[in-house]
């Protein structure tokens, strides 16, 4: 969508859906581009949920000082049934007219996109994504803003979980986050030289895997690390499966949210800094309805309503590069 003779004096910011590294970062590239590019800009608190409850708040240069290096959001997040239903989207258009907020810029995953896109095709209301999630399911994006962030977090506690694994001869299934995505679990499982990754993408063979665990026992092998994406099955059960089928004790670990906060490594601070500069260069074109992201290191755009889930490319290739390296 482009509008001509662009009206845009005021750009409003939120972060919505789950939050992840490097959120703040994005927040500030914006936030300063916008300023310095003459527009007036607000931040949201609690993304749908607090433009609902009109909790706006203007920003200015130093309103975003320091925050870079903060991982987590200073606009705070937040999930919001009433967002998804028509009278909520209503409600949120007056809102953003009563603010007189003539552009969003929405940091979020897929559903967050979703909402936005409904803004754009209800109201005609300029919107620009951002691909905020540690989850690097977005299509239109080759990264995330924070994924990079949170398998790095996920290794360093998977080191440590390796360091016991092997003193006391153990086998940890290990959960890491990805809602529905394999992507961290695999990230991580190569990562970090793990014996077997559990994805929700792919069917498991337990069999197959106490087979191995037997075989490489014989074999003196003494540790197995075993990832297990979030999304692909209860590790209790897992853990409990296995050590039947094997005999030998097994322990389950949930990496949890630890995941998704921390400083964000410069790989996420320097991506999200290219993509909200980008978000606001792209609305002073006027050019609105969009989901930033980069590709083969470039900007790239989507329609926001095309950002939506997509399968990790290398999904394959990494499944099978973690078994042959066991
Ligand atoms: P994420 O953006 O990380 O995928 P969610 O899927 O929880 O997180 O979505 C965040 C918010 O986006 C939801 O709480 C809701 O307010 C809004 N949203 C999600 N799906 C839709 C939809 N189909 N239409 C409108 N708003 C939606």
């Amino acid at each position: 969508m482009e509008l001509f003779g662009n009206p845009i004096k005021k750009i409003a910011i939120l972060c919505s859906g789950g939050d992840g590294p490097g959120m703040n970062a994005a927040i500030r590239a914006v936030a300063r581009t916008a300023l310095m590019s003459g527009f007036q800009v607000d931040g949201i608190m609690r993304g749908y949920a607090g433009l609902l409850n009109e909790e706006i708040i203007p920003l200015n240069h130093r309103s975003v000082s320091n925050i870079i290096s903060r991982g987590g959001t200073i606009l705070k997040t937040a999930r919001c049934p009433e967002f998804a239903t028509d009278a909520g989207k209503e409600k949120a258009y007056q809102i953003l007219k009563k603010y007189n907020i003539d552009a969003l810029v929405i940091i979020g995953g897929d559903g967050s996109y979703r909402g936005a896109a409904r803004l754009l095709e209800l109201y005609n209301f300029p919107v620009v994504g951002l691909p905020g999630t540690i989850d690097n399911d977005l299509n239109g994006t080759d990264q995330t803003i924070g994924c990079h962030t949170a398998v790095n977090t996920a290794l360093d506690a998977i080191d440590k979980i390796r360091d016991t694994a092997h003193s006391m001869e153990r086998i940890f299934i290990v959960e890491v986050m990805g809602n529905k995505s394999g992507y961290i679990a695999l990230e991580v499982a190569l990562g970090a030289g793990a014996e077997d990754v559990i994805v929700p993408e792919r069917k498991f063979d337990y069999e197959r895997m106490c087979r191995e665990v037997r075989e490489g026992h014989k074999k003196g092998k003494i540790s197995w690390v075993i990832v297990v994406a979030e999304g692909a099955g209860k590790g209790h059960e897992i853990a409990n499966t296995i050590t039947t089928m094997t005999g030998f004790e097994t322990r389950f670990v949930v990496l949890g949210h630890i995941q998704r906060g921390g400083t964000p490594t410069g790989q996420d601070r320097i991506l999200a800094t290219r993509l909200g500069v980008a978000a606001v260069e792209l609305i002073k074109k006027g050019t609105f309805g969009k989901a930033v992201g980069i590709a083969q290191d470039e900007i790239f755009l989507t329609d926001l309503k095309d950002a939506t889930r997509k399968e990790f490319k290398h999904l394959d290739e990494y499944y099978r590069l973690v078994k042959l390296l066991t």
